[in-house]
């Protein structure tokens, strides 16, 4: 490799996968447990739990080896079938995503766009329903934190949307990005399908993804025709009653899963949100100081895992990036899908403190000066007089 070896450690102010604490790392360090064993049994059944606390539900929740991505896969093909028509609401690069995967599941994609700076619109939302008489679309994919953008949509307004049309879909959220970051309420937001990861909010490597699912969801999978054998809900819901897994657990992450759970705990579910809230409010006074432009437009939607920052123009985002990671060892994420080369993202999500989110800002800071970006300085000392 041609790239500089970097003493001391390196900073990643990425929306995931978010820095993994010690605490977690330790855990993890454990002999592999037998997973049809009495000890992993107590394991399972105390993270199948207390997973219910995170996503603020009574509902069963279950826990996937793999990435978000294989979760959101899993909702499709328990709850639908080829042919269905579903509605999307395309805020970004993973709503598109979702879209995406649906088309080649053989669903119909209904796609209401956004101008990827605002949320989804419940107005538009509920307009589109009112126009399904028939009630044809069988689900409502939303992404609660899109990643790309640094939006944070309003869940609770697209099932109020939905319930003032009286439309039965089933609504789906992708909370790969704000779980354990952000308030996230599964039940009282009415949604059939939550969906998220490990490396994000929740601290871990990656490797986990979770699913939430209520009733109607569960007896969606009675109807629904699209084939499933590893990401069959009915054989884990079955199993997870006892504490056990249909296929092999990912056992070294439960036990970090276990850990997180515990710190986020200790912390306090409403410290760790102002905590995040926070992070982006300093982000965002630097962004501003700089003189460049918060990617959001509407305040209300201002993500607090992650701030999208426009590139000026004749300036490349990607290069940029390039630059603080190899000058700076701060690992920054870049702009995806129409985005790429106009945005690089500043992730302040999981453990992330003052110092790391200061350290990775004075690096962006000097790499303006460096690229010779027009801007103003300041930025640092913005962040810095808000954190106090
Ligand atoms: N949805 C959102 C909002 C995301 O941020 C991501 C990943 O960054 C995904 C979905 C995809 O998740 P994964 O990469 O874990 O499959």
């Amino acid at each position: 490799s041609n790239l500089m070896p970097h003493p001391g450690r390196s900073i990643q102010l990425l929306p995931g996968p978010t820095p993994v604490p010690e605490r977690i790392l330790a855990a993890m360090c454990r002999d592999v447990l037998d997973h049809r064993g009495p000890v992993f049994q107590e394991l399972g059944l105390s993270v199948l739990k207390e997973m219910q606390t995170v996503f603020r539900t009574k509902d069963p929740v279950i826990i996937y080896a793999s990435s978000g991505t294989g979760a959101w896969e899993a909702a499709i093909v328990n709850t639908l079938s080829p042919g269905d028509r579903v509605l999307t609401i395309e805020g970004g690069h993973f709503a598109a995503m979702w879209t995406g995967m649906a088309r080649d599941f053989g669903l119909i994609p209904d796609v209401i766009p956004t101008d990827w700076r605002t949320g989804p619109d419940p107005q538009k939302i509920a307009e589109h329903l009112a126009k399904d008489k028939e009630h044809a679309i069988k689900a409502v994919f939303v992404v609660h934190n899109e990643t790309s953008t640094g939006v944070r949509g309003a869940i609770a307004k697209v099932r109020e949307a939905m319930d003032a049309v009286g439309h039965p879909a089933l609504l789906m959220v992708d909370a790969v990005s704000s779980l354990a970051g952000m308030d996230y309420r599964h039940d009282e937001w009415g949604v059939d399908v939550s969906v998220s990861g490990s490396q994000k909010g929740l601290m871990l490597p990656p490797g986990l993804a979770f699913t939430a699912i209520s009733e109607r969801a569960r007896a969606a999978t009675e109807t629904a025709k699209m084939p499933r054998y590893y990401w069959s809900w009915t054989k884990m819901l079955a199993q997870n009653k006892e504490g056990y897994f249909p296929f092999t657990p990912a056992t070294g992450l439960l036990h970090g899963l276990a850990e997180s759970i515990a710190m986020l705990k200790e912390e306090g579910f409403d410290n760790v949100f102002a905590r995040h809230e926070r992070n982006a409010e300093a982000v965002r006074r630097a962004v501003c100081a700089w003189g460049l432009d918060v990617w959001c437009l509407d305040p209300e939607s201002y993500s607090p895992a992650v701030t999208a920052v426009g590139m000026p123009e004749g300036h490349d985002a990607t290069a940029f990036r390039k630059l603080v990671y190899e000058r700076f060892d701060v690992a920054l994420a870049m702009g995806l899908g129409k985005l790429a080369g106009k945005v690089f993202r500043i992730g302040h999500l999981g453990s992330v403190n003052d110092v790391t989110l200061l350290g990775g800002l004075t690096a962006i800071e000097r790499a303006l000066a460096i690229a010779k970006v027009p801007h103003s300085s300041g930025g640092v000392a913005a962040a810095m007089d808000y954190l106090g």
